[in-house]
């Protein structure tokens, strides 16, 4: 049989009805799902749009069984990997598997399975797909039980599984932790195509391996997911400084005061001193109807300007006299800049898909499907100053064409016990560079912008700034290494537990598939 498979992975057909190899490979799994040889261009590319690969096929599957039959088969071939695909919202190939099975996670897999009350003073909890997209799981769990996870991406177009593989931040992690820390039970298909039910006691070493774990050790099929009461309305608020030591200031006095004394969402971002459209003033305001005042900064010549990003929450039961008094004695501690305060009101939903909108427009001036040369890092609190004057001040001072973002986290709110590595340091921001490029137009080139990005992580080592990348992609085991640092040698051991062939996750190039 392995002289077989051997075979039919080199092979390429290009007829429209499957070959004997591939009528083999389909009855050997015994899906209840479905596997397709031709139309699989869609998973060997992704969201960044820098790599692209050729997988071997594509299986949509029906359930956890069908899952664990594709890494089984995979275990007997030679070389065949196995890649869960959540919404390929990657940068980097992550979700790839050249000449491999890619895994369309998304396909039957339900939003909301179930609502669930949790031990240890949790309250409520739901069972989600680990192949639903988080948009799904909110509409449907606001609709149906008027709940909702407390803790977010800043975009929800992206899988349960994709994001608790990494660890799922936005303006919600200082009070909540990332999503990583809202989950309280897993199923999992490890690598050896085995089933296992894994939370904090039960099989614990393979769920804080998996949660951050970069797909390495198994693939999440159902999450369990901490939910809480969810509110009608946000107030969303936008203020700006001149100064980065005031931003940080007022961003880390917000993120460290008790629950009731503060926002609930807390976020920032560096923009353009400019009225360039896209990286300037412009990107400040929250309403198109409300304008920026560009004589307020005649006050200021620095090169960037930073906007603290807040949001509360409210019911519609409470009065807009009670709301405006709350949010007046939260803003009356920062030291914004006068005249630069923009707010809207808008529904908890509204505000949880705001990027949706921003998605459409993307889609419909092609600036969504072109390459994305994305950086993300986390930078701790000793050295933050630094990164904004060596990179925001110097190196980006004119913009990326799309958000800046930078916003204080509290390292307490994260279990160490996960496979997500850290600055060190109770509080580190998160960095974002999330650049867009114009299609059909080659200034600057895609390879420029990953040139600087190379640029901005060797700045920051020359310079021995304390950082982590987030969402991390190296090319080399030695880059890896260093990533993981003294936590290597574990990720080691419980990839060697899992996945001892290095069949899951080829794309994230951390093992190489054994034979
Ligand atoms: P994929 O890209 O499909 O997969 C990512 C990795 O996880 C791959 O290695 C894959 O094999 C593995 N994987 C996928 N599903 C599973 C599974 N079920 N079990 C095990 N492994 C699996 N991140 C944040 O933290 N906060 C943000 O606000 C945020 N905003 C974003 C906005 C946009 C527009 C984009 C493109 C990305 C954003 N991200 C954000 C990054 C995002 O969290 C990651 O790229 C995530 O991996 C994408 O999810 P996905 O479902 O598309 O995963």
């Amino acid at each position: 049989m392995i002289a077989y498979l051997e075979h039919f992975v080199h092979e390429n057909n290009n007829d429209s009805e499957p070959n004997e190899h591939e009528q083999f490979v389909s009855s050997s799994m015994e899906l209840d799902g479905s596997i397709d040889f031709r139309s699989t261009a869609f998973a060997g590319k992704d969201f960044g749009g820098l790599h692209a690969t050729s997988p071997f096929a594509v299986v949509r599957p029906s359930g956890t069984h069908d899952i664990a039959s594709v890494i089984r088969f995979a275990s007997q071939s030679p070389n065949l990997t196995v890649a869960a695909r959540g919404n390929g919202h990657s940068i980097n190939g992550q979700a790839m598997a050249n000449r491999g099975l890619v895994i369309d996670m998304k396909r039957g897999s339900e939003s909301v399975i179930d609502v669930v009350r949790c031990d240890g003073g949790y309250g409520y909890a739901v069972d989600v797909g680990g192949g639903a997209l988080w948009e799904d799981v909110l509409k449907r769990c606001v609709s149906n039980f008027g709940l909702a996870p407390r803790s977010w991406t800043d975009y929800l177009g992206l899988t349960v599984g994709g994001t608790l593989s990494n660890a799922g931040v936005s303006g919600q992690t200082f009070r909540y932790g990332p999503q990583t820390s809202n989950v309280t039970e897993m199923e999992v298909v490890t690598g050896t195509g085995d089933t296992v039910i894994c939370s904090g006691d039960v099989n614990s070493d393979l769920f804080f391996s998996v949660l951050g774990g970069l797909g390495q050790f198994g693939i999440i099929t159902r999450a369990r997911v901490l939910v809480q009461p969810a509110p009608d309305m946000v107030r969303w608020i936008r203020v700006v400084y001149a100064e980065f030591e005031e931003f940080t200031r007022d961003a880390e006095l917000l993120i460290t005061r008790p629950e009731g004394e503060s926002f609930d969402y807390v976020e920032g971002f560096v923009f353009v001193n400019s009225d360039d459209p896209v990286n300037g003033w412009a990107s400040v305001v929250l309403d198109p109807d409300q304008l920026f005042d560009p004589s307020v900064m005649t006050r200021t010549e620095n090169p960037v300007l930073y906007c603290l990003e807040v949001a509360l929450h409210y019911n519609k039961g409470n009065c807009s006299s009670t709301v405006d008094t709350r949010v007046e004695r939260l803003l009356g501690r920062l030291r914004f800049m006068e005249d630069t305060l923009f707010q809207v009101d808008l529904s908890y939903i509204e505000f949880l898909l705001r990027v949706k909108e921003a998605e459409k427009q993307a889609k419909a001036n092609g600036i969504w499907d072109a390459p994305h040369p994305w950086l993300n890092l986390f930078v701790s609190k000793s050295s933050i100053a630094d990164f904004d004057r060596f990179v925001f001040k110097k190196i980006l001072k004119d913009g990326i064409g799309g958000p800046m973002l930078v916003y204080p986290i509290l390292r307490s709110r994260w279990d160490e016990r996960t496979s997500v590595v850290l600055p060190d340091g109770d509080i580190f921001y998160i960095v974002a560079l999330l650049r867009f490029t114009k299609p059909y137009q080659k200034s600057p080139s895609v390879r420029d912008l990953v040139a600087q990005n190379h640029e901005i992580v060797q700045v920051c080592a020359r310079k021995g700034l304390d950082f982590k990348l987030y969402l991390p992609h190296y090319n080399s085991e030695e880059g890896w290494k260093q990533h993981f640092g003294d936590r290597w040698d574990r990720f080691v051991e419980m990839k060697l537990r899992y996945d001892p062939m290095a069949i899951l996750a080829p794309g994230q190039k951390i093992f190489t598939r054994q034979q």
